[in-house]
């Protein structure tokens, strides 16, 4: 694996080996890897050549304690790329991305995406993200790009920020499956940052979406959220959400025809650590 910090030496070894945009597969990161982002990696591989980067993003921290308690492990990180079968690490610095400084940035109109769930719970969250993708998809020039359904809605927003700069018919974007530790809890780098009593606790998460996915019935959406929401208080989680949402639009569902495909959504702390998950439901 070849480890590129600068933007120049990334292009300039992707020129060199005539590597065109359809045949870069990448893997945006913010370090502390694990199996699911892994399982990017090995969609990736599809391609002739698989680049992963590794940035922890500071304009998308709306919390900037969260942003100072981001895990950094990057030599294991590099270790596990290797083994995954990843050709170009990409490692940029804030200077890279941000080479104007991260104040006076530009401004993505994302629309309705932007208000709701994560939108309304991390102010400016969408902007960052938008931001650093908009830049690494400007370095890396992919035709094939790799996320995650763990962050839904930011798959939402990076499809928008696509059409927005005008790659919609050069970027093909994949969404993988969430990987989930054995209790079912959703693999996440944030998990490392749990109490052993809260990691204990976190499965609850994925078992009160569960509970929505396997329950729900046509009519009114409350009752069972609120049951999910009861899961959580009663493990001392403080909820964010616990919503149901049109999986391809995210208007909130608060009565549900049994037909349309929906997506349970909820994002909760454990002791300052937050956690999100979501399991769409195919009717
Ligand atoms: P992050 O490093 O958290 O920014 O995540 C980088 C990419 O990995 C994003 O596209 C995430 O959605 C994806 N990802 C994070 N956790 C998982 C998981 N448990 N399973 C699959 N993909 C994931």
């Amino acid at each position: 694996m070849i480890i590129c910090k600068k933007p120049r030496e990334l292009q300039d070894l992707l020129e060199k080996k005539k590597i065109g945009q359809d045949e870069i597969g990448f893997v945006p990161t913010m370090g502390a890897l694990h199996a699911g982002h892994l399982s990017l990696v090995d969609a990736a591989r599809q391609n002739k050549i698989v680049v992963c980067s590794i940035f922890v993003n500071p304009t998308q921290f709306n919390d900037p304690e969260d942003f100072k308690k981001y895990p950094i492990i990057l030599e294991k990180d590099i270790l596990m790329l290797e083994g995954a079968g990843c050709d170009v690490l990409f490692i940029p610095s804030v200077e890279d991305i941000y080479p104007k400084g991260t104040s006076d940035l530009a401004h993505y109109d994302l629309g309705f995406l932007e208000t709701v769930l994560e939108g309304k719970f991390r102010p400016g969250h969408f902007q960052g993200v938008c931001l650093v993708m908009g830049r690494l998809l400007e370095i890396v020039s992919p035709g094939s790009l790799y996320l995650g359904q763990k962050d839904y809605q930011q798959c939402m927003v990076i499809k928008k920020l696509i059409e927005l700069i005008g790659s919609k018919d050069k970027i093909k974007v994949n969404i993988c499956p969430t990987l989930r530790e054995e209790d079912g809890l959703a693999m996440s780098s944030r998990n490392t940052r749990l109490l052993p009593a809260d990691r204990i606790k976190a499965a609850t998460i994925s078992k009160a979406l569960r509970y929505i996915k396997e329950n729900l019935k046509a009519g009114d959406t409350k009752k069972i959220k609120d049951e999910a929401k009861e899961m959580l208080l009663q493990k001392g989680f403080l909820i964010d959400y616990v919503e149901i949402a049109n999986a391809n639009t995210l208007e909130l569902v608060e009565n549900w025809d049994g037909k349309q495909k929906v997506v349970a959504l909820a994002a909760a702390f454990l002791n300052n650590v937050r956690l999100i998950d979501n399991m769409v439901i195919n009717p």
